[in-house]
């Protein structure tokens, strides 16, 4: 069976000062979890959080790098720097990226391999947006995103991408895909991953939702059969609501 996963995505939310605040809770309210905890948090926050996670069951994760480890890039970061301190997860092809910073299909295909070449565990974000759900190309979309994001790994590598199929019109919306538009979409992508990498490789790969996950309706999406957990944006920023996301069966 797979384990689920569950990822706060902290966008540009929390000074170090606010982090300090937040894990003087969290950490408490979290350590029976079932399932695995991630925060993917600002780069300025991660030290402070990877010292405040340590000796927890919360992984550590950032929103983005860039694929090269050096060089003139002003104000980038690399994935060898994220090695280097020890983060586990990066963020790949957030929406957010793809919309406001000219992330590519072809970009985000680099950031996964330098994510492998870095040993980071990559959470890659697919989604469509309402005119193209209204328009019918949801499967196509999403299919083609994640197979040109994923061109080029491996077997083993591909059982070890986490996605995150995250309907746009679904982010920080309040609007939640409903669980079975959910589960149907993420067939769709396991069924894709099935007719490229096989059976193995599709039973194990850790496919989340995304979009206006609250407690409330947590445990109706993660019961769904091909949904792994969730990445939640807003909800995560408070560390009674995001315990209760990351309990959600308890
Ligand atoms: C996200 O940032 O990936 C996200 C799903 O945001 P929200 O939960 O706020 O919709």
């Amino acid at each position: 069976m797979r384990r689920k996963v569950i990822a706060g995505n902290w966008k540009m939310n929390k000074t170090p000062i606010e982090v300090v605040s937040f894990m003087e809770t969290f950490p408490e309210l979290v350590k029976d979890a079932e399932a695995e905890v991630i925060l993917c948090a600002p780069y300025i926050d991660v030290m402070v959080l990877m010292k405040l996670a340590d000796d927890t069951n919360i992984k550590v994760g950032v929103q983005n790098m860039h694929y090269e480890e050096s060089g003139a890039y002003t104000g980038e970061v690399s994935p060898k720097m994220l090695r280097d301190i020890g983060v586990d997860y990066v963020i790949i092809g957030h929406s957010e990226r793809r919309a406001y910073y000219n992330e590519t299909d072809e970009s985000v295909n680099k950031k996964l391999k330098a994510a492998f070449n870095y040993n980071l565990k990559p959470i890659l974000c697919v989604g469509e947006t309402l005119e193209q759900r209204e328009e019918g190309i949801t499967k196509d979309l999403i299919t083609t995103q994640t197979r040109l994001a994923l061109k080029g790994l491996s077997n083993e590598q591909v059982k070890k991408v986490i996605i995150a199929y995250e309907p746009i019109w679904a982010i920080g919306t309040g609007k939640t895909a409903t669980s079975l538009e959910a589960n149907e979409a993420i067939k769709w992508i396991r069924d894709e991953i099935r007719a490229i990498y096989g059976d193995e490789v599709a039973d194990e790969v850790i496919l989340q939702y995304g979009g206006s996950v609250k407690s409330s309706n947590a445990k109706e999406l993660f019961e769904m059969s091909d949904i792994d957990g969730g990445l939640v944006g807003g909800a995560s920023l408070d560390p009674t609501e995001f315990s209760k996301i990351v309990n959600y069966n308890k």
